[in-house]
């Protein structure tokens, strides 16, 4: 195999942090749990794409994370088998909400996320379920009164839903921001901020993005934790 070095050039991975862990550059390498392994197998991968092979062992140390990478280069698997993992380590504990909580800007990519999450966490039992506007609340709220351990939503219908006082963040101790730099474009930081104040501060956060300019930047370093950086490519 390539050193950690020779990987890192060879594909445009540049990192800030302290005691970044070397990649993953292979499936076999990762150390992932047996069911999460299949999940990955059945859907044919040969290998984890670079945004995954640094952040993923920095996620499972623990580390906040902000992962800088273009759109299609498998970010949301960067984030959700960290999150299954994390998961799996809190299971003995009975829990009376979510652990995961991920943000995202629309109901179309919020259901892609689901999607992902349900294909990569079914041999793992891990339950999913997504929240979003335009769609009526009832069968959503049905879904998380069934008991869930992540919970994908758009900032509008969740800040909705805790007002309505049905759902409770104070099990969440993995935050992710996908796309926050689409989430503030749209206008959704007022409302990230008021979720983020329902979820206790003992929590890991990762942030993922395909730009990062001065308003992410910002957003980053106030919830965020010394975070490792991970870009892939030029930064715009
Ligand atoms: P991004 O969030 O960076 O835009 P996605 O997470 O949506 O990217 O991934 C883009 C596509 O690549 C998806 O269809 C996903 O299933 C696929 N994918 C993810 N990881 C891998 C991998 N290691 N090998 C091959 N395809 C992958
Ligand atoms: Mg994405």
């Amino acid at each position: 195999g390539l050193s950690t070095e020779a990987y890192r050039r060879q594909h445009e991975i540049t990192t800030t942090g302290d005691d970044v862990p070397p990649p993953y550059t292979t499936f076999e390498s990762t150390g992932f749990p047996s069911e999460i392994l299949k999940d990955v197998h059945r859907a044919g991968f040969s290998a984890p794409t670079p945004i995954q092979a640094q952040s993923w062992p920095i996620a499972i140390k623990g580390c906040d994370v902000v992962a800088i990478a273009k759109t299609g280069s498998g970010k949301t698997l960067g984030y959700l088998i960290p999150g299954f993992i994390h998961i799996k380590r809190l299971r003995n504990s009975p829990r009376a909400g979510p652990t995961v909580l991920v943000l995202a800007p629309t109901r179309e990519l919020a259901t892609q996320i689901l999607d992902e999450a349900e294909k990569f966490g079914r041999t793992s039992d891990i339950s999913c379920t997504c929240v979003y506007g335009g769609a009526p609340k009832p069968p959503q709220l049905r879904a998380l009164d069934r008991g869930v351990d992540v919970v994908v939503a758009t900032p509008g219908r969740l800040n909705d839903i805790l007002e309505m006082r049905r759902i409770s963040l104070r099990q969440v101790s993995y935050l992710v921001l996908d796309e926050a730099d689409r989430m503030l474009d749209m206008g959704f930081e007022p409302q990230i901020r008021k979720i983020v104040k329902e979820i206790p501060h003992r929590r890991q956060t990762l942030m993922f993005t395909a730009t990062w300019p001065k308003e992410v930047r910002k957003i980053a370093a106030d919830l965020l934790l010394r975070p490792v950086q991970v870009n892939i490519g030029s930064i715009d």
